[in-house]
C-alpha cells in the first residue's frame, strides 16, 4: 500500500496528453497510477507504460502500472480491483483514455463503430469515476485521504460539429453531461468534478490529422493560429490537483486557444 502520499490515477497516461499529465502530477507530489490499455511492447522500450514509469522515477517521483481496458466491465474491474489490492487510495481521478473512431460520414458510419468509441470515451469513464468517488467518500470518512478531486478530459467537439467520426463528439458531448452530474452529486461530499477541453495537441491522436490541422488553423479556426502544448494541459491538470478550481465544480475549461470563441 502507498499511503504515505497523494495518488492519482491517470488513465490512458502510456503516451501523449495522459503521459504529460502523469509526469507533471509526479512532479507535484503525487504517487502515480499509470493506466493504460496495453502493457509495454519489449519491442518498442523507448514508448509506453515502461518508459513513462522510468521518466517519473528519473525526476525522483513513483509510479506504478496497470493496464486494462476501460471499455468492457471486467477491464474496468481490473482497474478498480489494481486500486483495492495495490493502492488503497486515489486523491485525483484523471479521465483522460480516448480514442478517435475512424473519419466516416454519419451517412455510412457502422453501428459497432460508433458503440465502441462510446464505450471507451464514456462508459468506461463514467463507470470508473463512479467506482472510484464512492470509494473517495469512504477513504475521507477513514482518514485514507484528505480530499478527492476528478477530471475529465473531453474536447472542443463537446460543442463543435463534425460529421466525420461523429460518434468521437457524441461521446464527448454526453461526457460533457456527466461531469455536470457527478459535480451535482458529490458536491456534498466536497469532491469537486472539472472538465478539461483540449483543442490540438501533438499526440498520436492529432498527428495523423496535422495537414489538414494547419491548414485549418493558418485559415483561422482557432483566434491565436497555434496548437496548444503537452505541458499547457498537464498545466490546468496541476492546477485542479492542487485545489485551484475547488469552487469551480462542474466547470468546463477549454485548453483550445479560443475555439471557444463564436465569431460573426
Ligand atoms: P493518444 O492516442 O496519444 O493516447 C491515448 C491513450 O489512451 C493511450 O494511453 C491509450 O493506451 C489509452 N487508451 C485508449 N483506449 C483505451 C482503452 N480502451 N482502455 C484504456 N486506455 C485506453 O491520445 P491523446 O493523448 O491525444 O488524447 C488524450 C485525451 O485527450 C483523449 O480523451 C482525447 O479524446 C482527448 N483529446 C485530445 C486532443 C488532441 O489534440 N490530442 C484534442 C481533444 C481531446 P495504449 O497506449 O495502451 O493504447
Amino acid at each position: 500500500m502507498l499511503l504515505e502520499k497523494p495518488v492519482a490515477l491517470v488513465t490512458g497516461a502510456s503516451r501523449g496528453i495522459g503521459r504529460s499529465i502523469a509526469l507533471q502530477l509526479a512532479r507535484d507530489g503525487y504517487t502515480v497510477i499509470i493506466h493504460s490499455r496495453t502493457a509495454q511492447d519489449p519491442s518498442n522500450p523507448t514508448k509506453g507504460p515502461d518508459e513513462v514509469k522510468r521518466a517519473i522515477e528519473e525526476q525522483g517521483g513513483k509510479a506504478v502500472l496497470c493496464a486494462s481496458d476501460i471499455a468492457t466491465p471486467e477491464g474496468r474491474s481490473r482497474l478498480i480491483d489494481f486500486v483495492d489490492r495495490e493502492v488503497g487510495r486515489v486523491d485525483l481521478l484523471v479521465n483522460n483514455a480516448g480514442i478517435e473512431p475512424v473519419s466516416v460520414d454519419i451517412l455510412k458510419v457502422k453501428e459497432e463503430d460508433v458503440r465502441h468509441v462510446l464505450d471507451v470515451n464514456l462508459i468506461g469513464p463514467y463507470f470508473i469515476t463512479q467506482q472510484i468517488t464512492s470509494r473517495m467518500i469512504q477513504w475521507r470518512a477513514a482518514g485514507i485521504i484528505q480530499k478527492g478531486r476528478v477530471v475529465f478530459i473531453t474536447s472542443v467537439q463537446a460543442y463543435r460539429t463534425a460529421t466525420f467520426g461523429s460518434g468521437y463528439g457524441m461521446s464527448k458531448a454526453a461526457l460533457h453531461m456527466a461531469v455536470q452530474q457527478f459535480a451535482a452529486r458529490l458536491g456534498e461530499a466536497d469532491i469537486p468534478v472539472v472538465e478539461i477541453r483540449p483543442g490540438v495537441i501533438p499526440t498520436d491522436m492529432s498527428l495523423v490529422h496535422k495537414e489538414g490541422i494547419d491548414r485549418k488553423l493558418a485559415e483561422g479556426w482557432a483566434p491565436t493560429r497555434r496548437w496548444g502544448s503537452l505541458e499547457e494541459m498537464a498545466n490546468m491538470v496541476s492546477c485542479v490537483g492542487k485545489g485551484v478550481f475547488d469552487y469551480s465544480t462542474g466547470a468546463a475549461i477549454d485548453v483550445s486557444g479560443g475555439m471557444n470563441i463564436f465569431k460573426l
